[in-house]
């Protein structure tokens, strides 16, 4: 018998996952060459180069009983130097291996740092639409997620009466993600400005310490050169969650960071209990021979360019048949509106034509479908005539 809390997440299993089962269970029955899956943010990015030779030379020349054995429940100490080192040098920041623990990629950066910090009763906010898992997170610590509407007339910008309406007394954290998932916009170092200012007159209003937590499994995939601000830069007590599931394309890898500054509220307690709730959450270190690569690898870039052609082409051609969609600026996601109200509906009809998508709805976006683009660039181009077809189906 499974536990009450369990029972909920069961009923509402993810349904991001569920469609690309179903692309799997299409592509069987259709040939892969005929359906157009955009449901999952996996990279279809080959890894670089730099990954293959390091994890060849690594078992190679490496001590074995090192390459896979424990080692502090923080990480190594030289992925960690390389991980601050790197991250001085690109933001001017001041980090040691010290401000580094090494987690099993974002999602359990996230997991870390909320099980650090949270009592349960303590409510974190998000900006709507949001990466769904949040609201999972923030409940496997008897948490409260504390949505601010989305804000589709700003570009997504969420309005900042209606973030410091959200934040009360029992506000623990805010998680912001920029790049972000799944509208395919970044946050301007202007937004941040003003979201760093709210986040200070709260703390000093109720007395509380308030946690931004930076969310940045995209933060390499910023198009055009668009500058995606370091946030531990513009608020004292910000938390960083990186991953290299995307920026790397390592996502079954499993390997991600967590920044902690000195600067921010009681930084060694709080470096210390969250290097332990790794530990606890039964994570106990990242995984080794990915941390030795990371060590090695830290500059390696992926072909983000990729990436930005695919988001214009898509972009391009979903306008010209008609529809509205928010113009991609970094990950690898389009947010397209959906020309009828019911988002799941839209979805529903879609998959006649063989394309998957994901509701909005499943992101606190309704009214709007969330397309993943990190896919070959051909199946882009011939997926447009589907995109077309649908256009017409619903009159535009
Ligand atoms: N946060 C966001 C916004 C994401 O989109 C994802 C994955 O898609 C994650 C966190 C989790 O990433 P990871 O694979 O590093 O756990």
């Amino acid at each position: 018998m499974i536990s009450k809390k369990m029972i909920p997440l069961v009923n509402n299993n993810s349904v991001i996952r569920a469609m690309f089962e179903e692309g799997k269970v299409m592509a069987a029955r259709y040939g892969a060459e005929n359906v157009f899956d955009f449901s999952i943010g996996n990279p279809n990015v080959p890894a670089p180069d730099e990954v293959k030779e390091a994890i060849l030379d690594i078992l190679e020349n490496e001590d074995p009983v090192k390459v896979h054995g424990y080692m502090s429940n923080a990480g190594f100490e030289e992925t960690r130097a390389a991980v601050a080192d790197n991250l001085n040098r690109r933001f001017g920041t001041a980090f040691t291996e010290k401000n580094i623990i090494m987690t099993v990629g974002a999602g359990s950066a996230l997991n870390v740092l909320l099980k650090t910090m949270l009592d349960p009763g303590d409510e974190v906010v998000t900006f709507a639409p949001y990466f769904v898992e949040y609201g999972n997170y923030v409940r496997n610590y008897d948490g409260k997620l504390v949505v601010v509407p989305a804000n589709p007339e700003g570009n997504f910008m969420p309005k900042m009466d209606e973030f410091a309406a959200a934040i009360t007394p029992a506000t623990k954290a805010v998680i912001i993600n920029n790049p972000n998932n799944p509208t395919g916009v970044i946050y301007p170092e202007a937004v941040i400005r003003e979201i760093a200012a709210v986040l200070e007159t709260k703390q000093k209003e109720y007395g509380t310490v308030i946690y931004l937590v930076s969310d940045e499994p995209y933060r390499e995939l910023a198009y055009g050169g668009a500058e995606v601000p370091y946030l531990t830069k513009y608020y004292t007590n910000t938390v960083v969650g990186y991953s290299y599931s995307k920026s790397l394309s390592l996502p079954g890898e499993r390997i991600g960071y967590i920044v902690i500054p000195d600067e921010s509220h009681e930084a060694q307690e709080f470096i210390d209990a969250a290097t332990i709730a790794n530990r606890v959450g039964g994570f106990v270190n990242a995984p080794s021979l990915m941390q030795l690569v990371i060590a090695r690898c830290v500059d390696a870039k992926c072909n983000v360019e990729y990436y930005e052609n695919n988001g214009k082409t898509l972009y391009e051609g979903l306008t010209k048949a008609g529809f509205t969609c928010v113009k991609p600026e970094g990950a690898f996601y389009l947010w397209m509106k959906s020309p009828i109200e019911d988002d799941k509906e839209f979805v529903a009809a879609a998959k006649k034509y063989n394309l998957l998508m994901v509701p909005g709805s499943s992101f606190a976006g309704p009214g709007y479908v969330r397309i993943s683009y990190c896919v070959s660039h051909e199946q882009i181009v011939r997926s447009l005539p589907k995109f077309e077809a649908l256009a017409k189906e619903f009159g535009l």
